[in-house]
Protein backbone atom coordinates (compact mmCIF):
# COMPACT_ATOMS: atom_id res chain seq x y z
CA UNK A 1 0.00 0.00 0.00
CA UNK A 2 1.50 3.20 -0.68
CA UNK A 3 1.25 6.23 1.54
CA UNK A 4 -0.77 9.48 1.39
CA UNK A 5 1.15 11.31 -0.65
CA UNK A 6 2.81 8.74 -2.81
CA UNK A 7 0.16 6.84 -5.47
CA UNK A 8 0.39 4.15 -7.35
CA UNK A 9 -0.67 5.51 -10.81
CA UNK A 10 -1.64 3.88 -14.18
CA UNK A 11 -1.30 5.91 -17.37
CA UNK A 12 -2.84 3.76 -20.72
CA UNK A 13 -1.51 5.17 -23.60
CA UNK A 14 1.93 6.61 -21.54
CA UNK A 15 4.34 6.17 -24.35
CA UNK A 16 2.23 8.66 -26.49
CA UNK A 17 2.54 12.44 -27.30
CA UNK A 18 -0.11 13.31 -23.84
CA UNK A 19 0.75 10.47 -22.14
CA UNK A 20 4.84 10.77 -21.78
CA UNK A 21 4.23 13.92 -20.90
CA UNK A 22 1.51 12.91 -18.03
CA UNK A 23 4.33 10.02 -16.83
CA UNK A 24 6.69 12.36 -16.69
CA UNK A 25 4.87 14.77 -14.43
CA UNK A 26 3.47 12.42 -12.28
CA UNK A 27 7.03 10.85 -11.29
CA UNK A 28 8.33 14.38 -10.79
CA UNK A 29 5.77 14.87 -8.03
CA UNK A 30 7.05 11.29 -6.36
CA UNK A 31 4.46 8.78 -7.39
CA UNK A 32 4.58 5.30 -8.89
CA UNK A 33 3.75 5.49 -12.60
CA UNK A 34 2.69 2.15 -14.14
CA UNK A 35 2.54 2.70 -18.12
CA UNK A 36 0.62 0.39 -20.24
CA UNK A 37 1.01 0.88 -24.14
CA UNK A 38 0.80 -1.38 -26.88
CA UNK A 39 2.79 1.08 -29.05
CA UNK A 40 0.31 1.38 -31.79
CA UNK A 41 1.20 4.61 -32.42
CA UNK A 42 3.24 5.55 -29.44
CA UNK A 43 6.86 5.22 -29.00
CA UNK A 44 9.93 3.78 -26.98
CA UNK A 45 11.81 7.28 -27.52
CA UNK A 46 8.87 9.24 -25.84
CA UNK A 47 9.23 7.34 -22.20
CA UNK A 48 13.14 6.18 -22.93
CA UNK A 49 14.35 8.79 -20.32
CA UNK A 50 12.09 7.99 -17.77
CA UNK A 51 13.51 4.05 -17.73
CA UNK A 52 15.89 4.57 -14.82
CA UNK A 53 13.50 5.94 -12.42
CA UNK A 54 12.80 3.10 -9.83
CA UNK A 55 9.32 4.54 -9.67
CA UNK A 56 8.63 3.89 -13.41
CA UNK A 57 7.38 0.44 -14.77
CA UNK A 58 6.66 -0.21 -18.28
CA UNK A 59 3.86 -2.70 -20.12
CA UNK A 60 3.61 -3.86 -23.18
CA UNK A 61 -0.23 -4.79 -23.46
CA UNK A 62 -3.24 -3.99 -25.52
CA UNK A 63 -5.85 -2.81 -23.29
CA UNK A 64 -8.95 -4.29 -25.63
CA UNK A 65 -7.58 -7.27 -23.72
CA UNK A 66 -8.09 -7.60 -19.82
CA UNK A 67 -5.49 -6.30 -17.21
CA UNK A 68 -5.14 -7.20 -13.73
CA UNK A 69 -2.57 -4.72 -11.64
CA UNK A 70 -3.45 -2.57 -8.41
CA UNK A 71 -3.40 0.77 -8.36
CA UNK A 72 -4.62 3.97 -6.92
CA UNK A 73 -5.88 5.82 -9.80
CA UNK A 74 -5.99 5.70 -13.50
CA UNK A 75 -5.29 7.81 -16.33
CA UNK A 76 -7.19 6.71 -18.99
CA UNK A 77 -5.49 7.72 -22.52
CA UNK A 78 -4.70 4.54 -24.63
CA UNK A 79 -6.22 5.58 -28.09
CA UNK A 80 -4.91 6.45 -31.60
CA UNK A 81 -5.90 10.30 -31.85
CA UNK A 82 -5.02 11.22 -35.08
CA UNK A 83 -7.41 11.21 -38.04
CA UNK A 84 -4.58 9.35 -39.92
CA UNK A 85 -4.61 6.64 -37.20
CA UNK A 86 -7.61 6.22 -35.83
CA UNK A 87 -9.00 6.24 -39.71
CA UNK A 88 -5.95 3.41 -40.26
CA UNK A 89 -7.57 0.50 -38.66
CA UNK A 90 -11.23 1.88 -37.67
CA UNK A 91 -12.12 -1.60 -36.03
CA UNK A 92 -9.53 -1.92 -33.76
CA UNK A 93 -9.85 2.19 -32.89
CA UNK A 94 -13.66 1.81 -31.67
CA UNK A 95 -12.85 -1.48 -30.25
CA UNK A 96 -10.25 0.51 -28.14
CA UNK A 97 -12.16 2.82 -26.98
CA UNK A 98 -14.98 0.56 -26.13
CA UNK A 99 -14.14 -2.90 -24.81
CA UNK A 100 -10.84 -0.78 -23.64
CA UNK A 101 -13.07 1.71 -21.20
CA UNK A 102 -14.60 -1.49 -20.24
CA UNK A 103 -11.64 -3.27 -19.16
CA UNK A 104 -10.11 0.29 -17.07
CA UNK A 105 -13.15 0.51 -15.78
CA UNK A 106 -13.66 -3.21 -14.65
CA UNK A 107 -10.48 -2.40 -12.95
CA UNK A 108 -11.23 0.78 -11.47
CA UNK A 109 -14.40 -1.00 -10.19
CA UNK A 110 -12.31 -3.64 -8.49
CA UNK A 111 -9.21 -2.00 -6.96
CA UNK A 112 -11.71 0.95 -6.13
CA UNK A 113 -9.14 3.07 -8.25
CA UNK A 114 -10.25 6.69 -9.37
CA UNK A 115 -10.22 7.00 -13.39
CA UNK A 116 -10.27 9.53 -15.41
CA UNK A 117 -10.72 9.30 -19.55
CA UNK A 118 -9.23 11.40 -21.83
CA UNK A 119 -12.00 11.77 -23.84
CA UNK A 120 -12.20 14.40 -26.95
CA UNK A 121 -13.78 18.07 -28.23
CA UNK A 122 -14.82 15.44 -31.39
CA UNK A 123 -17.86 14.47 -29.18
CA UNK A 124 -19.33 17.95 -30.43
CA UNK A 125 -18.33 16.85 -33.63
CA UNK A 126 -19.33 19.22 -36.40
CA UNK A 127 -20.66 21.61 -33.78
CA UNK A 128 -23.55 24.23 -34.65
CA UNK A 129 -23.33 26.06 -31.09
CA UNK A 130 -19.82 28.06 -31.16
CA UNK A 131 -18.00 27.98 -28.79
CA UNK A 132 -18.62 24.74 -26.89
CA UNK A 133 -19.88 24.30 -23.78
CA UNK A 134 -20.19 20.97 -21.79
CA UNK A 135 -24.07 21.10 -21.76
CA UNK A 136 -23.86 20.69 -25.97
CA UNK A 137 -24.73 16.96 -26.98
CA UNK A 138 -23.14 17.60 -30.26
CA UNK A 139 -23.44 16.93 -34.09
CA UNK A 140 -21.79 13.76 -34.87
CA UNK A 141 -22.40 12.02 -38.05
CA UNK A 142 -22.60 7.83 -36.77
CA UNK A 143 -21.37 6.48 -40.12
CA UNK A 144 -18.61 9.08 -41.00
CA UNK A 145 -15.29 8.29 -41.25
CA UNK A 146 -14.35 10.15 -38.09
CA UNK A 147 -17.25 7.90 -36.15
CA UNK A 148 -14.73 5.14 -35.28
CA UNK A 149 -13.37 7.72 -33.05
CA UNK A 150 -16.10 10.25 -32.62
CA UNK A 151 -18.63 7.48 -31.25
CA UNK A 152 -16.05 5.64 -29.52
CA UNK A 153 -15.06 8.24 -27.26
CA UNK A 154 -18.94 9.23 -27.11
CA UNK A 155 -19.94 6.00 -26.03
CA UNK A 156 -16.74 5.63 -23.96
CA UNK A 157 -18.42 9.03 -21.82
CA UNK A 158 -21.33 6.67 -21.77
CA UNK A 159 -19.48 3.72 -20.08
CA UNK A 160 -17.91 5.71 -17.63
CA UNK A 161 -21.05 7.50 -16.45
CA UNK A 162 -23.00 3.83 -16.26
CA UNK A 163 -20.04 2.75 -13.65
CA UNK A 164 -20.88 5.77 -12.02
CA UNK A 165 -24.20 5.62 -11.53
CA UNK A 166 -24.10 1.39 -11.24
CA UNK A 167 -21.08 0.71 -9.62
CA UNK A 168 -20.20 3.76 -7.66
CA UNK A 169 -16.92 4.03 -9.83
CA UNK A 170 -14.92 7.52 -8.88
CA UNK A 171 -14.67 8.95 -12.50
CA UNK A 172 -13.21 12.17 -13.96
CA UNK A 173 -14.08 12.94 -17.70
CA UNK A 174 -12.01 15.84 -19.73
CA UNK A 175 -13.01 16.64 -23.33
CA UNK A 176 -9.48 17.40 -24.64
CA UNK A 177 -9.29 20.13 -27.38
CA UNK A 178 -6.34 20.19 -30.21
CA UNK A 179 -3.30 20.03 -28.19
CA UNK A 180 0.37 20.53 -29.82
CA UNK A 181 3.98 20.06 -28.39
CA UNK A 182 6.83 18.53 -28.50
CA UNK A 183 6.50 14.68 -29.12
CA UNK A 184 3.56 14.71 -31.07
CA UNK A 185 4.08 12.35 -33.98
CA UNK A 186 6.21 13.79 -37.07
CA UNK A 187 3.58 11.97 -39.38
CA UNK A 188 0.01 11.55 -37.87
CA UNK A 189 -0.98 14.22 -40.27
CA UNK A 190 -1.64 16.70 -37.55
CA UNK A 191 -1.91 20.35 -39.08
CA UNK A 192 0.76 21.56 -36.17
CA UNK A 193 3.16 18.58 -37.23
CA UNK A 194 2.73 19.05 -40.22
CA UNK A 195 3.03 22.65 -41.11
CA UNK A 196 6.39 23.10 -38.91
CA UNK A 197 7.99 19.94 -40.90
CA UNK A 198 7.13 21.20 -44.41
CA UNK A 199 8.54 24.55 -43.15
CA UNK A 200 11.23 23.48 -41.98
CA UNK A 201 11.98 21.31 -44.92
CA UNK A 202 11.10 24.27 -47.32
CA UNK A 203 8.59 22.30 -48.53
CA UNK A 204 4.41 23.72 -49.65
CA UNK A 205 2.74 23.84 -46.44
CA UNK A 206 -0.66 21.76 -47.56
CA UNK A 207 -3.90 23.58 -46.27
CA UNK A 208 -7.12 21.56 -46.61
CA UNK A 209 -10.26 23.60 -48.19
CA UNK A 210 -9.47 27.13 -48.38
CA UNK A 211 -7.89 27.27 -45.03
CA UNK A 212 -11.05 29.49 -43.17
CA UNK A 213 -11.77 26.27 -40.60
CA UNK A 214 -10.40 27.53 -37.28
CA UNK A 215 -9.03 25.52 -34.33
CA UNK A 216 -8.12 26.50 -30.87
CA UNK A 217 -4.53 24.75 -29.74
CA UNK A 218 -3.19 24.04 -26.46
CA UNK A 219 0.24 23.83 -25.50
CA UNK A 220 0.79 20.43 -23.67
CA UNK A 221 2.12 21.69 -20.45
CA UNK A 222 -0.65 23.36 -19.92
CA UNK A 223 -3.17 20.48 -20.47
CA UNK A 224 -0.92 17.74 -18.46
CA UNK A 225 -1.48 20.66 -15.49
CA UNK A 226 -5.48 20.69 -16.29
CA UNK A 227 -5.79 16.85 -15.95
CA UNK A 228 -3.46 16.89 -12.82
CA UNK A 229 -5.95 19.00 -11.54
CA UNK A 230 -9.17 17.57 -12.52
CA UNK A 231 -7.83 13.97 -11.19
CA UNK A 232 -7.38 15.65 -8.23
CA UNK A 233 -10.65 18.13 -8.10
CA UNK A 234 -13.55 17.56 -6.10
CA UNK A 235 -15.03 13.86 -5.09
CA UNK A 236 -17.97 15.20 -6.14
CA UNK A 237 -16.78 16.27 -9.33
CA UNK A 238 -17.09 14.34 -12.43
CA UNK A 239 -16.98 16.28 -15.39
CA UNK A 240 -17.03 16.48 -18.64
CA UNK A 241 -15.01 19.45 -18.49
CA UNK A 242 -13.47 21.10 -20.99
CA UNK A 243 -9.42 21.35 -21.45
CA UNK A 244 -8.48 23.61 -23.96
CA UNK A 245 -6.84 26.65 -25.17
CA UNK A 246 -10.16 29.21 -25.97
CA UNK A 247 -8.09 31.40 -28.48
CA UNK A 248 -9.45 30.61 -31.84
CA UNK A 249 -7.48 31.10 -35.26
CA UNK A 250 -8.00 30.17 -38.54
CA UNK A 251 -5.84 26.83 -40.28
CA UNK A 252 -4.55 29.79 -42.90
CA UNK A 253 -3.54 32.33 -40.21
CA UNK A 254 -1.86 29.23 -38.72
CA UNK A 255 0.02 28.76 -41.71
CA UNK A 256 1.33 32.05 -41.76
CA UNK A 257 2.44 32.40 -38.44
CA UNK A 258 4.18 28.57 -38.77
CA UNK A 259 6.05 29.93 -42.01
CA UNK A 260 7.18 33.51 -40.02
CA UNK A 261 8.26 31.86 -36.90
CA UNK A 262 10.61 29.26 -39.42
CA UNK A 263 11.87 32.22 -41.36
CA UNK A 264 10.53 29.36 -44.01
CA UNK A 265 10.65 29.90 -47.48
CA UNK A 266 7.28 27.49 -48.44
CA UNK A 267 4.65 28.39 -50.38
CA UNK A 268 1.14 27.72 -49.05
CA UNK A 269 -1.00 25.21 -51.61
CA UNK A 270 -4.79 24.54 -51.40
CA UNK A 271 -5.80 20.61 -50.74
CA UNK A 272 -9.33 19.25 -50.75
CA UNK A 273 -11.24 19.60 -47.18
CA UNK A 274 -11.47 15.89 -45.77
CA UNK A 275 -15.21 14.49 -44.97
CA UNK A 276 -16.91 15.71 -41.96
CA UNK A 277 -14.02 18.05 -41.23
CA UNK A 278 -15.66 20.63 -38.36
CA UNK A 279 -15.31 24.28 -39.55
CA UNK A 280 -15.03 26.10 -35.95
CA UNK A 281 -13.64 24.93 -32.58
CA UNK A 282 -12.83 26.59 -29.42
CA UNK A 283 -13.74 25.61 -26.33
CA UNK A 284 -15.60 27.30 -23.72
CA UNK A 285 -13.54 26.80 -20.36
CA UNK A 286 -15.51 28.38 -17.63
CA UNK A 287 -16.68 25.18 -15.79
CA UNK A 288 -12.82 24.57 -16.01
CA UNK A 289 -11.86 27.65 -14.06
CA UNK A 290 -14.62 27.48 -11.55
CA UNK A 291 -13.68 23.69 -10.69
CA UNK A 292 -10.60 23.35 -10.96
CA UNK A 293 -9.35 26.81 -11.49
CA UNK A 294 -7.21 25.92 -14.23
CA UNK A 295 -6.56 27.95 -17.62
CA UNK A 296 -3.74 27.47 -19.89
CA UNK A 297 -1.10 30.50 -19.93
CA UNK A 298 1.42 29.95 -22.95
CA UNK A 299 0.65 31.95 -25.79
CA UNK A 300 0.30 29.99 -28.82
CA UNK A 301 3.48 31.79 -30.43
CA UNK A 302 5.29 30.61 -27.67
CA UNK A 303 4.36 27.54 -27.94
CA UNK A 304 5.19 26.78 -31.42
CA UNK A 305 8.77 28.15 -31.08
CA UNK A 306 9.23 25.08 -28.37
CA UNK A 307 7.76 22.99 -31.06
CA UNK A 308 9.72 24.03 -33.96
CA UNK A 309 12.66 23.64 -31.80
CA UNK A 310 11.63 19.95 -31.09
CA UNK A 311 11.00 19.30 -34.71
CA UNK A 312 14.28 20.88 -35.58
CA UNK A 313 15.70 18.38 -33.67
CA UNK A 314 14.50 15.51 -34.31
CA UNK A 315 14.44 16.08 -37.90
P1 LIG B 1 -1.09 9.24 -29.10
O1 LIG B 1 -1.48 8.45 -30.31
O2 LIG B 1 0.25 9.86 -29.06
O3 LIG B 1 -1.24 8.34 -27.80
C1 LIG B 1 -2.13 7.28 -27.68
C2 LIG B 1 -1.37 6.12 -27.05
O4 LIG B 1 -2.28 5.02 -26.85
C3 LIG B 1 -0.23 5.60 -27.93
O5 LIG B 1 0.94 5.48 -27.17
C4 LIG B 1 -0.75 4.25 -28.41
O6 LIG B 1 0.27 3.33 -28.70
C5 LIG B 1 -1.63 3.82 -27.25
N1 LIG B 1 -2.67 2.86 -27.62
C6 LIG B 1 -3.54 2.94 -28.65
N2 LIG B 1 -4.35 1.87 -28.67
C7 LIG B 1 -3.99 1.10 -27.59
C8 LIG B 1 -4.46 -0.14 -27.07
N3 LIG B 1 -5.47 -0.81 -27.64
N4 LIG B 1 -3.85 -0.63 -25.98
C9 LIG B 1 -2.82 0.02 -25.38
N5 LIG B 1 -2.34 1.20 -25.84
C10 LIG B 1 -2.92 1.73 -26.93
O7 LIG B 1 -2.22 10.32 -28.88
P2 LIG B 1 -2.30 11.55 -27.87
O8 LIG B 1 -2.39 12.76 -28.68
O9 LIG B 1 -1.27 11.44 -26.81
O10 LIG B 1 -3.73 11.29 -27.22
C11 LIG B 1 -3.90 10.69 -25.94
C12 LIG B 1 -5.38 10.68 -25.60
O11 LIG B 1 -5.88 12.01 -25.58
C13 LIG B 1 -6.22 9.89 -26.58
O12 LIG B 1 -7.20 9.17 -25.88
C14 LIG B 1 -6.87 10.95 -27.41
O13 LIG B 1 -8.12 10.53 -27.90
C15 LIG B 1 -7.01 12.10 -26.42
N6 LIG B 1 -7.05 13.40 -27.10
C16 LIG B 1 -5.93 13.95 -27.68
C17 LIG B 1 -6.01 15.18 -28.34
C18 LIG B 1 -4.80 15.82 -28.98
O14 LIG B 1 -4.94 16.93 -29.52
N7 LIG B 1 -3.63 15.24 -28.95
C19 LIG B 1 -7.24 15.83 -28.43
C20 LIG B 1 -8.35 15.23 -27.86
C21 LIG B 1 -8.25 14.03 -27.18
N1 LIG C 1 -11.38 -6.38 -15.88
C1 LIG C 1 -10.02 -6.17 -16.00
N2 LIG C 1 -9.30 -6.02 -14.86
C2 LIG C 1 -9.85 -6.06 -13.61
C3 LIG C 1 -11.24 -6.28 -13.52
C4 LIG C 1 -11.99 -6.43 -14.67
O1 LIG C 1 -9.48 -6.11 -17.09
O2 LIG C 1 -9.11 -5.92 -12.64
C5 LIG C 1 -12.17 -6.52 -17.10
C6 LIG C 1 -12.89 -7.84 -17.15
O3 LIG C 1 -12.24 -8.65 -18.10
C7 LIG C 1 -14.28 -7.51 -17.60
C8 LIG C 1 -14.33 -6.01 -17.72
O4 LIG C 1 -13.15 -5.52 -17.11
O5 LIG C 1 -14.52 -8.04 -18.89
C9 LIG C 1 -15.52 -5.41 -17.04
O6 LIG C 1 -15.50 -5.74 -15.68
P1 LIG C 1 -16.84 -5.86 -14.85
O7 LIG C 1 -16.48 -6.24 -13.47
O8 LIG C 1 -17.66 -4.66 -15.04
O9 LIG C 1 -17.61 -6.99 -15.63
P2 LIG C 1 -17.76 -8.53 -15.42
O10 LIG C 1 -16.42 -9.06 -15.03
O11 LIG C 1 -18.78 -8.66 -14.36
O12 LIG C 1 -18.21 -9.01 -16.76
N1 LIG D 1 -5.22 20.41 -41.87
C1 LIG D 1 -4.64 21.10 -42.94
N2 LIG D 1 -3.45 20.67 -43.42
C2 LIG D 1 -2.78 19.61 -42.90
C3 LIG D 1 -3.36 18.92 -41.79
C4 LIG D 1 -4.58 19.35 -41.31
O1 LIG D 1 -5.20 22.09 -43.44
O2 LIG D 1 -1.69 19.29 -43.41
C5 LIG D 1 -6.50 20.91 -41.32
C6 LIG D 1 -7.57 19.85 -41.13
O3 LIG D 1 -8.32 19.67 -42.32
C7 LIG D 1 -8.40 20.46 -40.03
C8 LIG D 1 -7.38 21.20 -39.18
O4 LIG D 1 -6.25 21.41 -40.03
O5 LIG D 1 -9.32 21.38 -40.54
C9 LIG D 1 -6.94 20.45 -37.92
O6 LIG D 1 -6.58 19.13 -38.30
P1 LIG D 1 -6.00 18.06 -37.28
O7 LIG D 1 -5.98 16.75 -38.01
O8 LIG D 1 -4.74 18.55 -36.69
O9 LIG D 1 -7.06 18.00 -36.09
P2 LIG D 1 -8.65 17.81 -36.02
O10 LIG D 1 -9.25 17.90 -37.40
O11 LIG D 1 -8.84 16.47 -35.41
O12 LIG D 1 -9.08 18.93 -35.16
Amino acid sequence: MSNYFTKRILITGGAGFIGSHLCEKLLSEGHEVLCVDNFYTGKRANIAHLLSNPNFEILRHDITFSLYVEVDEIYHLACPASPVHYQFDPVQTIKTAVHGSINMLGLAKRTKAKILLASTSEVYGDPTVHPQQETYWGNVNPIGPRACYDEGKRCAETLFFDYHRQHKVRIKIARIFNTYGPRMHPNDGRVVSNFIIQALKGEDITIYGDGSQTRSFCYIDDMIEGLIKLMNSENDFTGPVNLGNPFEISILELAKKIIELTGSKSKIVFKPLPDDDPKRRQPDITLAKQKLNWQPFTLLEEGLLKTIEYFRKIL
